[in-house]
């Protein structure tokens, strides 16, 4: 049976569907029909074809009796949904045929659609990739999380800085979400614990309703779909009827304000964490709303509670869901009349902790006194969770230190799984930041690497190399990506390559009109494409970069009839909005790009681009198009990275460091197609044991010298001397991400980037490597690793 027989649907079925949505649903009439009308139209008749298969999905996983996945994350960035759900109906030339016949274009309706951007970054697009191969693996799931009203802000350039405004997807109806208003949950804040006949009482001064949104997630070919539930806080009372009949119209509104503020706006910070009440309250709302949830799915289903690890498995996508263990312990002791060892031991089997960072900055910890007043049942039960796992092990960690509630070490102490999310990773989680807990609880920290679904980052957003992927191996590698090594044997053929140059070529051209429409800027596309795109952080270090633009910026106008390879740099990437080191490195781009970009002597040679407001639709256009992938993070920083996934599959090979998944990128793409610079982490950690590294690699090499010189001297900032002082502060005083330490081995490595793309026949045969060896990198094989080594779930097939 075909995935068109499953879900009963024809070309005509689909135009008769949307012109009935059209009607029905949205009240228009074609001829004044708007193109958001149309989009809402094709998206309603596209759900309606998820409805059966997740309905079997969730029939089958009841009948059978199956495991379920919880995945709780505080982030999914989603992106667009419409081509998501017709490739994996695969119905995209139905939808395309569909809205000719009723004279619209396909592409520009879907192009209507805002993304989904409930997510910083990596860390939230990864949720969003997990949810697709759950469902293609035919894996019972439901992804857990917060229906923010205010996904990441928006980011303009005014003068080269950056500015944000509020992102506001809902203000338009989401269709691809049912609302379940009779899925409720009353969530608890403040109080005092009273104890009752033995019993702790919690009474709270605070309460609000977490409601239910649900989105179905359908697999590849329509075999399986999962729930993604978003919860909404609402007031439990709606309006304060007192106020308004006393005239107070602003006082009537309070019980709704208050409530809502809590899914209201996503924190736009990925890398540090600010200990912020409202914070702590959305991290508490979701993760007590989906442990009851899951808990109530139990009951229902008739399970005895004593069974809940045969049925449930947990998994905290880093510390924000880690309230998970005190939550259910809290429930187990409080209304199920568990003992505290047995809960312990019961939350414990249920729960998967993954850990996301090794900055210390970036770990989340809750000063004691707030954590307490908002959580106070829970603040002791920490208490007592932190006293049975010192009794247990004789360790010295503690979940409550220096007047601070420590999240990693709750997470790590109250789940029977830790993994990191790269080999080089783990090893680091394991020498670094749980040291000690490591050895108190040995073999608990696994490794999962990380991985990118490929109906999205390959299938759908680069139909040129797809098409030719299958010309020449078949289909099948969409859903068993491993295939992409039988490319191998075409490597070196003549016509392979040529057609390979010319995918390359045609997503050229797509980012260049792309480009050309939206900021009139044109590039030369026969130049190579080298592209940043990430969250801008120190340690990403966007700011090696755009030195090392500026430094050869200089070469090229010291030898202008040299032979130069010309090249496009382009950025993409947000800061967060109080990241003021983040936002010069931003400024200092834009900077740079307008004073290059207008040097007639280099025009033919450089150019530097960077749009603004990078997120996944943006990243669907640059990463087919890309033709150099910039992986240059600091060793030892970056978990893992998927940008770096992402831009290799799609023939874009890596200048990169050994960190975080570019180790294991380069093992598997060979290293012969992978270009290396930079320090290790292990030489990383001794260099900074040398006092003054960075003041003494600045004074070793020239080009840094000159280039930070032209800096400081005010070229790129109109004779302002002072613009980037705090740039060039932290170079020549700190640098603890070792920018200028391996500037000179990064200069060199991009020079020899340069010769082998000269040579046309060996730049193809590597980019075409790469594609073919990244197979590995599928967050199939991803949650394939999961459920096998820590759910314990399998795939109901
Ligand atoms: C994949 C992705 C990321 C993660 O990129 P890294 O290079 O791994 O940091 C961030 N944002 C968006 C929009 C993405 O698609």
């Amino acid at each position: 049976m075909t995935v068109h027989d499953k879900i009963a649907l024809t070309a005509d079925d689909l135009q008769g569907d949307i012109s009935r949505h059209l009607k029905l649903s949205i009240g228009k009439d074609a001829s004044h029909a708007s193109l958001h009308d149309w989009r809402m139209a094709l998206s309603l008749a596209l759900r309606d074809r998820v409805v059966e298969p997740w309905f079997a999905s969730t029939r089958k996983t009841y009948d059978g009796k199956h495991k379920r996945v919880y995945y709780l994350s505080m982030e999914f960035l989603i992106g667009r949904l419409i081509e998501d759900v017709t490739i994996n109906l695969q119905v995209e030339d139905m939808a395309v045929e569909a809205m000719k016949a009723l004279g619209q274009d396909y592409y520009e309706v879907v192009k209507e659609e805002p993304d989904a951007a409930l997510g910083n970054g990596g860390l939230g697009r990864l949720a969003a990739c997990f949810m697709d191969s759950l469902a293609t693996l035919a894996i019972p799931a439901y992804g857990y999380g917060i229906r923010y009203e205010h996904g990441l802000f928006e980011q303009h350039f005014e003068n080269g800085q950056q500015t944000e405004t509020a992102e506001g997807w809902l203000a338009q109806s989401h269709v691809w979400e049912f609302e379940r208003p009779e899925v409720a949950y009353k969530i608890h804040f403040g109080g005092y614990v009273s104890e009752e006949n033995g019993k702790a009482n919690w009474n709270p001064s605070e309460t609000v309703l977490a409601s239910a949104y649900d989105t179905p997630v359908v697999g590849w070919q329509a075999k399986w779909a999962n729930t993604l539930r978003l919860w909404a806080a609402k007031p439990i009372k709606l309006f304060d009827l007192e106020s308004f009949n006393r005239g107070d119209y602003v006082g009537a509104n309070a019980p709704e304000r208050l409530a809502r503020t809590i899914s209201r706006v996503l924190y736009p910070d990925d890398t540090t964490t600010e200990g912020k009440e409202l914070r702590l309250k959305q991290e508490y709302f979701f993760t007590s709303a989906s442990i009851k949830d899951l808990l109530r799915r139990h009951d229902y289903e008739g399970y005895d509670i004593r069974d809940l690890h045969d049925h449930v498995a947990i998994q905290l996508n880093d510390t924000h869901p880690a309230i998970a263990g005190p939550e259910l312990i809290r429930l187990l002791v409080d209304k199920h009349d568990f003992s505290f060892d047995e809960a312990i031991d019961m939350a414990r089997k249920c729960l998967g902790y993954t850990n996301h960072t090794l900055l210390p900055e970036a770990l989340e910890k809750w000063p004691a006194d707030l954590f307490a007043r908002i959580l106070p049942r829970h603040y002791r039960i920490i208490e007592i969770i932190q006293d049975r796992h010192i009794a247990a092990t004789g360790s010295d960690i503690r979940i409550i230190e220096h007047g601070n509630v420590k999240m990693g070490e709750l997470a790590f102490i109250m789940a029977h799984s830790v993994n990191g999310v790269s080999a080089l990773h783990s090893d680091l989680v394991k020498e670094t930041v749980f040291h000690d807990l490591n050895a108190a609880y040995p073999n608990r920290i696994l490794n999962q690497t990380n991985g990118i679904t490929p109906r999205r980052w390959l299938y759908s957003c680069n139909p040129a190399l797809r098409g030719l992927i299958t010309d020449t191996i078949g289909t099948g590698w969409e859903s068993d990506l491993e295939r992409l090594t039988d490319l191998n044997a075409h490597l070196d053929d003549a016509s392979f390559q040529e057609a390979y140059r010319a995918a390359k070529s045609t997503n050229k051209d797509r980012l260049a009109a792309w480009l050309q429409e939206r900021s009139d800027v044109t590039l030369d596309t026969s130049a190579m494409f080298d592209i940043q795109i990430k969250r801008i952080h120190e340690y990403k270090r966007q700011h090696l970069n755009i030195l090392e633009t500026i430094a050869l910026w200089n070469d090229i106008r010291d030898n202008p009839n040299g032979n130069w390879t010309p090249r496009v740099k382009i950025f993409g990437g947000k800061a967060a909005p109080g990241y003021a080191l983040a936002k010069s490195i931003i400024r200092l781009i834009n900077d740079v790009a307008a004073t290059i970009n207008n040097d007639p002597i280099t025009r033919e040679f450089l150019q530097v681009v960077y749009p603004e407001n990078y997120n996944v639709s943006m990243a669907e256009i640059l990463i087919p198009a890309s033709d150099l992938s910039e992986q240059i993070s600091t060793a030892g920083k970056e978990a893992s990275g998927t940008g770096n996934m992402k831009l290799s599959l799609n023939g874009s090979p890596t200048i990169g460091t050994l960190d975080g998944a570019n180790v294991e990128i380069r093992e598997h793409v060979g290293a012969e197609n992978f270009f290396l610079f930079g320090l290790t982490a292990a030489e990383a950690t001794e260099k900074r044991k040398d006092h003054g590294y960075s003041r003494r690699a600045i004074e070793s090499s020239p080009k840094l010298s000159r280039v930070l010189g032209q800096i400081a001297g005010g070229v790129f900032s109109n004779g302002d001397h002072h613009r980037y002082s705090d740039i060039l502060h932290n170079l020549y005083e700190h640098d603890y991400f070792l920018v200028s330490c391996d500037f000179d081995n990064y200069f060199a490595k991009q020079r020899e980037v340069d010769a082998v793309y000269q040579d046309v026949t060996r730049w193809t045969r590597m980019a075409a490597a790469n594609t073919a060896g990244m197979g590995w990198f599928s967050s199939d094989r991803t949650i394939r690793g999961y459920a096998d080594d820590i759910w314990g779930a399998k795939s109901v097939e």
